[in-house]
């Protein structure tokens, strides 16, 4: 589904990316952690050609991102991206903000579009919030309704970079409630989080990075129960983070 071949990144002299290599299966869900800095959100955003790379390759669904040619607009809408702020269209309603994209991108119809969209918020558990404008939801209903709107696009893949980090405590169950059912539901899924909890229950593989590089990559078993298997750093990041 992804695969990730050998991808470097540099900022004028300051590497981002060393490297960085890996597969994803189809309805595999990948954690992504790491200090900060040390090129997490470069590399998930490479996925979908938010981040252009200098080296190597990386191929989507059968779509080479960095090659000339590749229609981006297109491949991005069919991969799911939630950050950690959540990006609605702060001057339209709920409704507005997951058909936006639909019609305009995918040509549906306003109706399909609008119905598709009253499916995926009775999902997150927000039917009845649509005529609403995003602030006057909380957080964590923010972040639901950002989740709702890139699975409007029938995405092949979700990308999520720490959509947690800027919610209140009592909201970040919600949110990753909305994650695990995903998950079980076979979505291919790759998610920056110290979400250490998640991790353990739901991801089938963590990847750890360091100063750009992956350092480790391995089932979530073996990075939870086989602690002084780990590398060094990774050692050092869990014992922080757990
Ligand atoms: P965090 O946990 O804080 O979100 P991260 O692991 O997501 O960190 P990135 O945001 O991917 O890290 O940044 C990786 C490195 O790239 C950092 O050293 C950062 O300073 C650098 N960097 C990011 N964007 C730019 C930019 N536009 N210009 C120069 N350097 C950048
Ligand atoms: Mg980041």
């Amino acid at each position: 589904m992804i695969r990730i071949e050998n991808v470097s990144k540099w900022y004028g002299q300051a590497r981002v990316l060393a490297g960085c290599s890996t597969r994803i299966a189809e309805g595999e869900v990948v954690v992504v952690c790491g200090p900060s800095g040390s090129g997490k959100s470069t590399l998930i955003k490479t996925i979908n050609g938010l981040e252009p790379f200098d080296e190597g390759t990386i191929v989507v669904n059968g779509v080479s991102v960095g090659a000339p040619g590749t229609d981006l607009p297109r491949l991005r809408a069919r991969v799911g991206m939630v950050f950690q702020s959540f990006e609605l269209f702060p001057h339209l309603t709920v409704r507005e903000n997951l058909a936006l994209a639909q019609v305009v991108v995918l040509g549906r119809s306003r109706d399909e579009a609008h119905a598709r969209g009253r499916e995926y918020l009775a999902r997150v558990g927000l039917a009845g919030f649509a005529d609403r404008l995003p602030a006057q939801l909380s957080g964590g209903q923010q972040q639901r309704v950002a989740i709702a709107r890139a699975l409007c696009m029938d995405p092949v893949c979700m990308l999520f970079d720490e959509p947690t980090s800027a919610l209140d405590p009592e909201m970040v169950g919600e949110v990753l409630d909305v994650m695990v059912e995903l998950a079980g539901e076979g979505m291919t899924m790759v998610c920056v989080t110290h979400e250490m909890g998640f991790a353990r229950k739901v991801a089938d593989r963590v990847i750890f990075m360091d100063q750009g590089a992956i350092l480790d990559d391995c089932p979530s078993e073996e990075f939870f129960g086989n602690r002084a298997g780990r590398p060094e750093r990774a050692q050092q990041f869990l014992a922080r983070v757990l």
